[in-house]
């Protein structure tokens, strides 16, 4: 029994397709393979059932998170047990096989049958890269693997075993179709259909190739060095043109779609391109002033810590931020200072705080004295009320 086909590809749409997409495509799927549209079409039926199967499950949120997570697994409890749906597909075929072996089968006439031997594009893939923040701001290399499919080494994608090639069909002669005709109350109507031996391609392989099974395709591991530009963020996708799935019939390949996944850093935190951080300072250099030395992106820089800076003070270093990725100059840093007070204070220590704040006047507390004023004026108020 075939395997149970992939859910995205029964209906056509990639892993991180919205919910509005996946609607999209059940509308058209459910109205090319609907029984009335398709009397007696034993292959149309399969398709309906598999598509309304892959639907029930990517339109609900909890059945569709698990089936990412665990497969068929995930949602059905017959997995495994040979249940499946009893597809007539296997492997690998693309969708486009399918939308096309049907035109023509519906519709009474077949205006608008796609040639199944046309090059057609091959699907995109995905993969993820893991890069630090730095690389993420100053750009990379990268080496990833992903799984693809490729045209079969061993028969050229014909699908055929070594030594043979593809027969024409007996059935229909190799046009793909054939021609029924049908009593109505009108008449002798002739419709054309899809021949059901070769599927509408005209061919027929009689020892399928080992390597592939006939399919002509094969899913491989494949292992890409990529240019990862300067600036990237999390979660951004980069487009590597034509590493994605083969084509058919000698048609280009997809592309392969990379998610950039940032690791945290530390101490910067991204804010678009720009950088912030968190800068710890003793009381007595805030108090004083000082030079103290500040981390970036592009390594220490040392700073002038003004005389009388409060916790929660900002301070800017142009130009010290993410270099903008599709275009020139950078993003800025921002440090915030906090103030540390400090703690297990010797015996000494203490006395000179004391000494300090019986010293101390009140033009070194503003904030305070302001606090204090406004909590007089308020006392006040209440009392001539
Ligand atoms: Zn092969
Ligand atoms: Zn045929």
């Amino acid at each position: 029994m075939a395997d149970k086909r992939d859910f995205y590809e029964v209906m056509g749409v990639p892993k991180n397709a919205t919910e509005d997409e996946i609607k999209k495509a059940y509308r058209k799927l459910a109205k090319k393979y609907h029984p009335d549209l398709n009397p007696g079409d034993k292959e149309a039926e399969a398709k309906f059932k598999e598509v309304n199967e892959a639907y029930e499950v990517l339109s609900d949120k909890d059945k569709r998170a698990r089936y990412d997570q665990f497969g068929h697994a995930g949602v059905d409890p017959n997995f495994g047990g040979g249940a499946g749906g009893g597809s007539p597909f296997t492997g690998d075929i693309d969708l486009g096989d399918i939308f096309n072996s049907f035109f023509g089968g519906f519709g009474g006439g077949g205006t608008r049958r796609a040639n199944p031997n046309a090059p057609r594009r091959g699907s995109d893939t995905e993969g993820v890269v893991n890069i630090s923040f730095e690389e993420a701001a100053k750009g990379c290399r990268k080496t990833i693997s992903f799984n693809k499919i490729e045209t079969c080494p061993d028969c050229g994608g014909s699908g055929a075993a070594k030594g043979t090639s593809p027969s024409t069909c007996s059935q229909c002669g190799g046009t793909g179709q054939v021609r029924i005709n049908q009593r109505t109350p009108f008449g002798m109507v002739q419709t054309a259909r899809t021949c059901d031996r070769c599927g509408g391609s005209g061919r027929v392989i009689d020892s399928p190739c080992h390597t592939c099974n006939g399919s002509g395709r094969v899913r491989k591991q494949k292992t890409i060095e990529i240019n990862i530009p300067a600036g990237v963020d999390n979660d951004q996708m980069l487009n590597v043109s034509g590493q994605g799935n083969a084509g058919a019939n000698g048609g280009p390949s997809g592309d392969l779609h990379v998610y950039v996944n940032v690791r945290p850093h530390p101490i910067f935190e991204r804010r678009g391109d720009d950088v912030w951080c968190e800068m710890p300072i003793t009381f007595s250099q805030a108090a004083l002033g000082a030079e103290v030395t500040v981390p970036t992106i592009d390594g220490r820089v040392s700073y002038q810590v003004r005389e009388g800076t409060q916790p929660g003070d900002v301070f800017k270093l142009k130009g010290k931020g993410i270099p903008h990725i599709n275009g020139r100059g950078r993003g800025d840093q921002y440090v915030r200072m906090t103030i540390e007070v400090p703690k297990n204070l010797s015996q000494k220590q203490k006395q000179l705080l004391q000494e300090f704040d019986s010293c101390a006047e009140e033009k070194n507390y503003q904030k305070r004295k302001g606090f204090f004023d406004k909590i007089k004026e308020m006392f006040d108020e209440k009392k001539q009320s």
